[in-house]
């Protein structure tokens, strides 16, 4: 009886201890230090530059192949987008100069950017009512050219893959039958994913910041972007929020935030 108990109790204190030591070695021992550029954070990713280059330049291939037909080459907006671009992807250039950077404008009524690791960037046409100016877009590209010299995705799956191998060998300290460990998996995956939830807006919050102080190095006037972010926030509320909005989340927190990293990025402003 005593021995069933200890063995109930220790078996997952086992498997937790376990989880805490495989992860450390993994964390620590395939990983490489990185600095983020501006806020100067210390974070551990596997992929390198040149991997997260490849990730990125096949997604974008698989993007441009799939809306070929929806690819801007010419006009007011698509000079738009290159002259803005060319201009944060020569600052963001300085930080990672492993990365080559290429925007496509593509026409899609959706008010959307990213930019995949490595440096591809993709603009949909949906965001320029919104954008208004090429401060506004600068504002845009600043933040999503800082996720990529950041290196946030690869951020993202080095914690996605750590928590899953954590998942499996505490489940596997918990259940006593193979449909026990499937419901405690999922159960560890539902609380990953909220645990994962203030990460994502700490990395927003980081691309804000870093992206304020891209714009503004790439001589566009930082106070814009307040500007921007109310816009949004504003659009937010509308019946259709804007689906940028849906990744950025911008609470009026947001924009008092960046009215903080205000000074530091007037201060490396030229007009
Ligand atoms: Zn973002």
């Amino acid at each position: 009886m005593k021995t069933l108990f200890s063995l109930i109790v220790a078996r997952p204190l086992i498997a937790i201890a376990l989880a805490v030591v495989v992860v450390a070695v993994l964390y620590l021992g395939f990983t490489h230090r990185q600095t983020t550029p501006v806020t100067h954070r210390t974070e551990h990713v596997r992929l390198t530059d040149k991997e997260q280059m490849e990730l990125g330049s096949q997604e974008y291939a698989k993007t441009l192949r799939q809306y070929r037909r929806r690819i801007v080459s010419s006009g007011a907006a698509y000079a738009e987008v290159q002259r803005v671009a060319k201009r944060i992807e020569a600052v963001a250039g300085r930080d990672k100069p492993g990365f080559v950077w290429r925007v496509t404008l593509l026409r899609k009524n959706v008010a959307n950017a990213y930019c995949l690791p490595g440096g591809k960037i993709v603009v949909y046409t949906g965001i320029l009512p919104l954008t208004r100016s090429d401060a506004g877009l600068a504002t845009v590209l600043g933040h999503e050219v800082a996720h990529a010299t950041a290196e946030h995705a690869a951020e993202r799956m080095e914690r996605e893959h750590l928590t899953k191998i954590a998942a499996a060998i505490i489940a596997g300290g918990v259940a006593f039958t193979p449909s026990q460990y499937v419901h405690v998996l999922a159960a560890l995956g539902v609380a990953g994913a909220a645990a994962s939830l203030p990460f994502s807006r700490a990395q927003e919050s980081e691309a804000d910041h870093i992206g304020l102080v891209y714009m503004a190095r790439a001589g566009y006037d930082p106070r814009q972007a307040k500007a921007f972010w109310k816009r949004m926030l504003r659009a937010s509320k509308g019946k259709e929020p804007p689906e940028f909005a849906s990744d950025h989340p911008s609470d009026k927190h947001r924009v008092e935030r960046i009215a903080e990293w205000l000074p530091e990025a007037e201060r490396e402003y030229k007009p």
